[in-house]
């Protein structure tokens, strides 16, 4: 069996370009999916799968580790960088895609079955909705509150905010308050068995997520999200020593030595690996099995497209550790006609059950797709009120 070509297939969803990453065989029938979304560097990414492409061309797919081996060391230049890595994503899960078909089984029997009988579903605030989950002000608690029945209406036990403002790297008082009173109000909207989490896309300084992370620990955050950069893993360690709530971070590293570093700092409680963007199943699995050896959970980071959710629940059945799945389902209407999924969501519990189709039980619609073509992502950039920048 022969890889003949790869496809990257481009599906503008408002927010994000999904970028959808066909394996062609020479079996008639046999191909598999795999998703490489990367906002705001859809070019570059579609542009790695081409280059990629040159090195699997006439390999077998279903050698899998191997070649994983030549997308990462092959030529010269390792498969650590973002676009890289997501490139080399998007093609491994297309090939476990495959590996599952000719094997007639879904990808978590692989690895050795199901550990499961079903996963929960976490969602943002509005569902997915950019306006709600990035553009709700810090200073509208009342707004916050809103969000967070709606999202226990519609069935989630579980949900993401994002409580903390942009900061510049020291600030005063009104920032910290602002955000414990929109903790405060989510946790009196929907009481206390319900799990909130926040996100503070590493907005702050190590200073001001300490600060954060201290004013939060009281309302019991089911975690707390990149409190810091990801490259200061220091003050990771310092901030997750220094609060009760887990911190959960790793979204943004994209190969087993940086997990490596953070698991050995204790940088975190939770780890964030994204399917999509950390090397795929092949690294995934070695990054889950580091993670173990720490006791520390993975709840995958996961807001991009259809089929990296697939990956993510994939996953979640053959990982011991796994504790919960991001999800959206609220960024774009037509979602449901892109897709269709070999795994069931209970809409009452917002928990799902194994996916029972090979692979990773998905088929894409491409006629569908195709109504939605490249557009360039709309821009989220943050400045400070001095005019400087920050982090979105
Ligand atoms: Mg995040």
């Amino acid at each position: 069996m022969k890889i003949t070509a790869i496809e990257a297939i481009v599906c503008h969803a408002r927010m994000r370009n999904w970028v959808f990453v066909k394996v062609h065989t020479d079996q008639p029938g046999l191909f598999g999916w795999g998703e490489a979304t990367l906002e705001w560097h859809t070019r570059s990414i579609v542009g790695a799968i081409e280059d990629l492409s040159e090195l699997l061309i006439g390999e077998d797919p279903t050698r899998v580790e191997h070649l994983w081996q030549m997308m990462f060391r092959q030529h010269f230049w390792h498969g650590t960088g973002i676009v890289r890595s997501t490139a080399i994503a998007g093609i491994d899960l297309a090939l476990w895609d495959i590996v599952g078909k000719v094997h007639g089984v879904p990808c978590h029997k692989l690895w050795g079955g199901a550990v499961r009988d079903s996963i929960r579903l976490y969602c943002h605030l509005g569902g997915g909705d950019m306006e709600s989950f990035y553009q709700t002000p810090v200073d509208n608690a009342k707004q916050f509150a809103e969000l967070a029945k709606a999202a226990v209406e519609d069935g989630f036990t579980a949900f993401k905010s994002m409580a903390v403002p942009p900061t510049m790297p020291v600030e005063g008082l009104k920032a910290v308050n602002a955000a414990e009173a929109c903790v405060a109000a989510m946790r009196d909207a929907v009481g206390d068995e319900i799990d909130i989490m926040v996100d503070c896309h590493a907005r702050p300084s190590p200073a001001m997520g300490m600060q954060f992370a201290k004013a939060l620990d009281p309302h019991g955050l089911y975690f707390f999200e990149e409190p810091c950069w990801p490259e200061n893993l220091s003050s990771l360690a310092a901030i997750n020593a220094a609060v009760t709530t887990p911190i959960a971070t790793g979204e943004r590293l994209t190969h087993l030595a940086a997990f490596r570093d953070l698991f050995a700092i204790r940088g975190c409680e939770i780890c964030q690996l994204d399917l999509t963007h950390c090397g795929g199943f092949t690294e995934a699995r070695r990054i889950a099995a580091l993670a173990d050896a720490h006791r520390i959970a993975l709840a995958p980071h996961n807001p991009q497209g259809p089929v990296s959710t697939a990956a993510s629940i994939e996953f979640g059945f053959s990982q011991p550790s796994y504790i919960i799945c991001e999800s959206v389902h609220n960024d774009v209407p037509w979602r449901d006609d892109i897709v269709e999924e070999g795994f069931v969501v209970d809409p009452a519990t917002r928990t799902v059950t194994p996916n029972t189709k090979p692979g990773l039980g998905i088929s894409i619609n491409e006629d569908e797709v195709r109504k939605h073509p490249f557009q360039q992502e709309l821009p989220q950039r943050v400045f400070y009120r001095d005019g400087a920048v920050g982090d979105w």
